[in-house]
């Protein structure tokens, strides 16, 4: 749920009027985060505890997590034909996670998911140009060429739009590593294709300063620590 005044939250998830709130506040019938609340108009935000007469009405509490996607696994909630990466995540996680930046099913790598809609969404905004980098394996030999067609950006009739700069760095006659700071529909395979080079393998390592823990088998996630979080602050 997004911000709201207490009044507005109480009213939202009880039913109770919202002149009806401020006896209740009086009262100390109201806790927020484990205290009295103060007032009617105290703002509520998604992880905000609250609960009325010991009720909890909201508990959740934020959850991040690293995975390192496997192969043939779709980054979503649900899908007919093939497993989704929430469904590789323990028992132990609540149902409301969802994913903060997808790979597309042959992809591999660092993916984040969380139940903090705002943070997801601050992740992903165009306007943040989070530098997204990548692995990647090719049918057909690199040349320099390349260096400079990524760093100019290419136009995409589809969508039309060029792509921002982009960094590609030639490790090896097969291998490259490049990195975004957006995310358009296949647009890796589709620079590549640019130069019939057909993309083989493309595995993320990183998310900002954010690294794939390569400890992590494909499939495995864990949560990230606090100083992983603080990066992205
Ligand atoms: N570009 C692609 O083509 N696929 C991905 O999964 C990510 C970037």
């Amino acid at each position: 749920s997004k911000r709201a005044r207490l009044d507005r939250f109480i009213s939202q998830q009880t039913g109770i009027a919202r002149k009806d709130v401020r006896p209740l506040v009086a009262r100390g019938r109201i806790a927020v985060d484990g205290q009295p609340a103060r007032a009617i108009n105290q703002v509520i935000e998604q992880f905000t505890h609250v609960s009325l007469d010991g009720r909890i009405l909201q508990g959740a509490t934020p959850i991040y997590l690293m995975m390192n996607k496997p192969r043939g696994v779709v980054s979503a909630t649900q899908d007919e034909q093939h497993r989704t990466v929430i469904e590789l995540l323990g028992e132990e996680y609540p149902g409301d996670l969802h994913i903060a930046g997808r790979l597309d099913l042959n992809s591999t790598g660092l993916l984040l998911l969380t139940n903090d809609g705002r943070w997801s969404r601050w992740l992903s905004s165009p306007e943040q140009r989070i530098a997204k980098r990548y692995r990647v394996t090719l049918a057909r030999p690199l040349t320099p060429e390349y260096i400079e067609a990524f760093a100019q950006g290419m136009y995409f009739s589809y969508e039309g739009i060029t792509t921002r700069p982009a960094g590609l760095k030639i490790l090896s006659e097969f291998e490259a590593e490049v990195e975004l700071t957006e995310g358009r529909y296949h647009q890796i395979k589709r620079m590549f294709g640019r130069f019939r080079n057909p993309v083989l393998t493309l595995h993320r390592v990183a998310i900002g300063e954010l690294e794939l823990d390569e400890t992590l088998a494909p499939g495995q996630s864990r949560a990230l620590s606090s100083q992983e979080l603080a990066q992205f602050a």
